[in-house]
């Protein structure tokens, strides 16, 4: 039998009708890592042990005869920003080379609660700044459908494991497109729930008014079922919100009938590869068939939210990595004579070149003199770019976009401007600043096979909408 690219659904079926041992599961995904990562590089640690060990409790329950728990014997895995207890956790960066986590974030303990798997960590862009998975101190990933392209980033390592069969799914963070843009990359679907909606507590903060932890998985409905695991209320983190979850997977085959669809211009202008347009144009055309109404609105401010987003994550940035240095945590450099020394030394040693360029230009931005100029005028925008999807949601369910404006480009390609890195990330960080949910789905292919991706954006809490859309479009050829 074929282990590979298995669903949740399947991979936890077989387990439960002892069909497949939980054991044989992990040791079929642990032995296709072993051959086949050497080449993709979505690995940093893989947790060889635990992980049989799990298993093998796991069979004990099955054997037992009691139904099982709902992710029971699913091979997982984590994006190395997320804590995971006694496990190496290195957020992508050489200054956690050596960092063992105390604890487990609060998404890793639901799945691991949930009788999830977990076979490892997941290359990163360092401290998940970037959008193609080169900005790792460690290795880049390459992605599984050509490996001479990126898979995206920052959560690229997560979004590849996916596409290449080593896990059935993975945990990811967005804080400007991280899960979507190398969901779309590598021809999975990746989720970005509300934010508050899955708790940040474990998540090494990038930008904590930016930062959602979500799933990337092989369909809608793996989404779903993932999200009905993590979500919800933790006392561990006061931004989680107390919004009741709903039992998303439900939402997976309900009508779409009569749902209206916002396309906004101003995510189909100038710069959009055409044939991700056409691929869109045919996913809407088939919903028109479905009964949705699809209508044009207008996201007037969506322009700004490029600087804003690089003003605000910077900023956010900057004050968080400021823990990192040297006493705590972190590797120390060693020829220090001085305290202030030891600090600045770690810090040149200790991180890589973007993470210096993001606290560097976060710092400015919060300086005196400069705050209002930068700071507090991208905040006011932030607020502006709220009330244009406030605004917009009056008037429809759900929102259609690009996820990106091209499909994966070669590694080395971007590396030489920050600048064009950063406008990758066009149609995703606004969700972000906004805090609304939204899915990257599959979108076909393009003439060189390459993935497409396609965005849906909802109304705060309601994932419900933005996964009952997304199982649609995921259905219509
Ligand atoms: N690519 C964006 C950045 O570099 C988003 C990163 C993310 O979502 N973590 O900031």
């Amino acid at each position: 039998m074929n282990l590979d690219l298995l669903t949740i659904e399947e991979a936890r079926g077989l387990v439960q009708s002892r069909e497949v041992s939980a054991t044989a599961l992990t040791e079929a995904h642990l032995a296709r890592i072993a051959e086949k990562d050497g080449e993709i590089g979505a690995f940093l640690t893989v947790t060889r042990e635990p992980a049989l060990a799990k298993a093998a409790a796991i069979d004990r329950l099955a054997e037992k005869g009691d139904p099982l728990p709902p992710l029971a014997g699913v091979p997982v895995a984590l994006k190395d920003v997320l804590m995971t207890r006694g496990v190496r956790t290195t957020a992508g960066s050489k200054f956690l080379d050596h960092f063992v986590a105390p604890y487990d974030a609060t998404a890793v303990s639901r799945l691991e609660a949930a009788g999830a798997i977990s076979l490892g960590k997941l290359n990163c862009d360092e401290f998940a700044m970037g959008s193609s998975n080169e900005n790792s101190a460690f290795k880049p990933v390459r992605n599984p459908r050509d490996t001479t392209r990126v898979p995206g980033g920052s959560s690229g390592g997560a979004a590849a494991a996916v596409a290449a069969g080593f896990a059935v799914a993975t945990l990811g963070s967005d804080t400007g497109g991280s899960i979507r843009q190398p969901a779309a990359f590598c021809g999975v679907v990746g989720m970005l729930p509300t934010y508050g909606r899955v708790s940040r507590y474990g998540l090494i903060a990038f930008a904590s008014s930016l930062d959602h932890v979500g799933p990337l998985t092989r369909t809608v409905k793996d989404a779903a079922l993932l999200l009905e695991v993590i979500a919800g209320r933790d006392a561990q983190d006061s931004t989680s919100a107390d919004v009741p979850v709903a039992a998303y997977s439900a939402e997976c085959g309900r009508d779409v009938k009569g749902l209206r669809i916002g396309i906004p211009r101003e995510y189909f202008a100038e710069g959009l590869d055409a044939e991700i347009r056409a691929a869109i144009e045919r996913k809407l055309d088939a919903l028109r068939g479905l009964g949705c109404e699809i209508v044009s609105v207008s996201l007037p401010h969506t322009e700004y939210a490029i600087p804003v987003y690089y003003i605000v994550a910077t900023a956010e940035a900057s004050a968080n990595l400021a823990r990192f240095d040297g006493v705590r945590y972190t590797s120390r450099a060693e020829h220090a004579k001085t305290l202030a020394e030891m600090y600045r030394l770690s810090r040149s040693e200790g991180f890589g070149a973007e993470v210096k360029r993001r606290i560097l230009l976060g710092t400015y931005v919060l300086s005196a003199g400069y705050y209002d100029a930068y700071y507090r005028k991208a905040q006011q925008v932030r607020t502006l770019l709220t009330r244009d999807f406030q605004n917009v949601f009056t008037n429809v369910d759900a929102v259609i976009t690009p996820v990106t404006p091209t499909a994966a480009f070669k590694l080395g390609e971007k590396t030489g401007d920050p600048m064009e890195m950063y406008l990758s990330d066009i149609y995703t960080v606004t969700a972000n600043l906004v805090g609304v949910p939204g899915i990257s789905l599959p979108c076909g292919t393009n003439k060189e096979g390459l993935p497409l991706g396609i965005q849906i954006l909802g109304k705060h809490f309601d994932e419900a909408t933005v996964l009952r859309l997304a199982h649609a479009v995921e259905q219509v050829k």
